[in-house]
């Protein structure tokens, strides 16, 4: 069997966390098992569809490498919702029903007034022809209702196991509006049909509409796929902030997330497996599993966004950073800063470092005469080999310096900072002539 999914967001939006990592999970178990990973545009709804979010939601899969391999929009595929319909209508599994919605209120209150549950008592399939007619006559253009089957209905889902509706406890679906318009759950279906979807992977909010989804599947004389209901996403306060969980793809750039960061922690959050950093998503398909997935909500926590980002930066070769990086950050330069860089944008101040210029710090006397000590050790020093070792190495030697008082001084006389890359590896970039200038500069000698 070909694994085939689909991300299928809503354009009434743009996407935010909770739906990247939808998108992400489609993705990996497509990819995982070498099938096909498809973006369906869930716009039916005319009015609150936009064409910007449309653009912006292909932006940010490519954003993110998670590049659907199809795509197919709602809008253009009426005809086929109609075609189903008609083949729902002949069998007698939708059915055409004309209560007002205050009707249809007082009906809910009645029944939950007497205890019962709030399940649509079936009337428009007791009218006769005649009352029918008579409704139509009056102009009341009905809504539809998909017919359920009063039997129990079962799936083992592949993250929360063996699910048991009973049919005959649910109420009968509106498919469909009076004005003709579409509600989601039967398009869902019929394009999962019609694209072979073979595993349809949600959130979890989303498992009761599986129940009804299961018989229209079976009504459409179709396959029922695979099913994966995702918990939900939570903050790390145990629940997900408005702001938290609209967080859209745009502010998290802007933030300086690296996608790899973003997407490293969405796939493992919730699940046994760790949280590790990856340079391209695919490092993600190998951990990949459904039973790996718990049914437990999943933390996002943007701490752990944070230092995500600076453990991916460690592992992103130049290529991946290069259109970014100030002019003048070389690869090695850049493979000599990385492993100290928070954001990408942080690779200019530690340019600034190397090239200067710097802001010569202002110590006290007796590490001014140290630096002093050190231009001078560094003059005769072999620059060809392990600079800082060798200048630590004299220091040390010739001072008894160590620990803070050897190191920051040195750093703050090379770098005009108290903190950044590894001075092992800034060093031999900064060079001699910039070194011993610096140094003696802090000495109060230049
Ligand atoms: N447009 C629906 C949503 O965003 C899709 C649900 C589904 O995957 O079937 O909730």
């Amino acid at each position: 069997m070909t694994v085939i999914t689909r991300f299928a967001p809503s354009p009434t939006g743009k996407l935010h966390v909770g739906n990247i990592r939808t998108a992400l999970v489609c993705w990996m178990a497509a990819r995982a098992e070498g099938g096909r990973f498809l973006l369906r545009l869930d716009d039916t709804d005319r009015a609150r569809s936009t064409e910007e979010n449309v653009v912006a939601i292909r932006r940010d899969l490519e954003w993110l490498g998670l590049v659907p391999e199809g795509e197919v929009r709602q809008s253009d595929r009426f005809a086929l919702y109609e075609a189903a319909f008609e083949t729902l209508h002949a069998a007698g599994r939708v059915y055409p029903c004309h209560e007002s919605e205050e009707e249809l209120s007082i009906k809910r209150k009645v029944a939950l007034g007497r205890g019962l549950p709030p399940i649509y008592d079936r009337a428009a399939l007791k009218l006769s022809a005649e009352e029918r007619q008579k409704l139509e006559a009056d102009g009341i253009r009905p809504h539809w209702r998909f017919r359920l089957d009063a039997a129990p209905i079962e799936w083992t889902d592949l993250i929360r196991g063996p699910q048991h509706f009973e049919g005959a406890a649910l109420s009968d679906p509106v498919v469909r509006r009076a004005d003709g318009s579409w509600l989601y759950l039967l398009p869902s279906v019929i394009d999962d049909i019609d694209m072979k979807i073979s595993h349809v992977v949600r959130g979890e909010d989303h498992v009761s509409n599986t129940a009804v989804q299961i018989q229209m599947f079976e009504a459409l004389g179709a396959n029922i796929p695979n099913f994966a209901h995702m918990a939900l996403l939570v903050g790390a306060d145990g629940k997900l902030s408005k702001r938290e969980g609209a967080i859209g793809v745009e502010a998290i750039r802007t933030d300086g997330i690296e996608p790899q960061a973003l997407l490293g922690l969405l796939a493992r959050i919730g699940t046994s497996e760790p949280v590790v950093p990856i340079a391209a998503p695919e490092d993600l398909l190998p951990g990949f599993a459904f039973p790996h997935m718990g049914r437990a909500p999943a933390r996002f926590d943007s701490t752990e966004l944070e230092q995500l980002n600076a453990k991916t930066l460690h592992l992103l070769p130049y290529a991946a950073v290069k259109d970014r990086l100030p002019g003048g950050v070389d690869e090695t330069i850049w493979l000599a800063i990385r492993p100290n860089l928070a954001t990408v944008a942080d690779a200019q101040a530690a340019l600034v470092a190397i090239e200067g210029p710097i802001t010569a710090p202002d110590l006290a006397p007796e590490d001014r005469a140290f630096c002093a000590e050190a231009a001078t050790a560094a003059a005769s020093l072999d620059w060809a080999e392990a600079p800082w070792i060798g200048l630590v190495g004299v220091l040390k030697a010739s001072t008894g310096r160590k620990g803070k008082a050897l190191f920051l001084p040195l750093r703050l006389a090379l770098t005009g900072r108290d903190h950044g890359p590894e001075m092992a590896a800034l060093l031999p970039l900064i060079g001699r002539d910039r070194a011993i200038a610096r140094l003696r500069l802090a000495a109060g000698l230049a």
